[in-house]
């Protein structure tokens, strides 16, 4: 069998372009197929569209390159999502890659609550470095941005070279709106953070996450900040 061609950099807008009437599955398949053991799904088990990702690339991949930057913030119904849908999807290659900072070593070099402080750099440390770390080697990233989450991702590329990580990222739900990725989820049986039912819209670290607001807006609460940098 012959190996797939990789599309150049300079292919990818028009690749990008000819996915915008595809389905994600048919986005995602093509993903696996190009890029194989060189393609990372990023997850956070916070919300549905990530859920939706990872169980299409899994159908398609079982032991398909899953990881999740855990900011030793998360929820604990985070980290029960990730323990069932690593069995029930399953899931067989899920990393998990953390700060090089404990959050005691963070406190004592740049002081308590650097979030209240300085959120951008504590995204720095304990999410950006973490995630350049597991996209090592790799050559393309998947992750479960939607356009319609918030005005930051209203013109997310379905398929673009990301600069900041030296990966293709690509967003097959881009075009998908909330209720077609909830569907997805409750029709193929996909766990989903339990959050989600009590009022949380978007989960991320619980110093940084409140519920009860529409969208992204529950992030960052009192800054001018909607997104960690990972997806900007
Ligand atoms: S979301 Fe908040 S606690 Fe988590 S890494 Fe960013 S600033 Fe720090």
């Amino acid at each position: 069998m012959t190996a797939p061609t990789l599309p150049g950099r300079d292919a990818l807008e028009s690749l990008s372009e000819s996915f915008e009437s595809a389905e994600p599955q048919e986005i995602v398949r093509w993903a696996v197929e190009t890029y194989g053991d060189c393609l990372s799904v990023g997850a956070s088990f916070g919300g549905a569209s990530g859920m939706a990702i990872l169980h299409m690339a899994a159908q398609l991949k079982p032991d398909v390159h899953v990881f999740v930057v855990d900011t030793d913030y998360l929820f604990e119904e985070t980290h029960e999502t990730m323990r069932r849908a690593t069995e029930d999807i399953p899931l067989r290659n899920v990393q998990v890659y953390k700060s090089g900072l404990t959050h005691e070593e963070q406190n004592s070099r740049y002081g308590a609550a650097l979030w209240m402080r300085d959120p951008d750099f504590c995204c720095e440390i304990r999410k950006i470095e973490p995630n350049r770390r597991a996209l090592e080697g790799k050559q393309a990233w998947i992750s479960g941005l939607r356009r319609d989450q918030s005005e930051s991702r209203a013109n997310v590329p379905i398929v673009a070279w990301n600069e900041k990580f030296g990966v293709v990222k690509l967003n097959p739900l881009a075009n998908w709106d909330s209720a077609k990725t909830w569907k997805y989820v409750l029709e193929h049986g996909v766990p989903y953070n339990p959050l989600l039912d009590r009022g949380y819209a978007s989960i991320g670290c619980y110093n940084c996450t409140i519920p009860g607001v529409q969208g992204r807006a529950g992030r960052w609460e009192g800054f001018d900040k909607e997104e960690c940098g990972l997806h900007t």
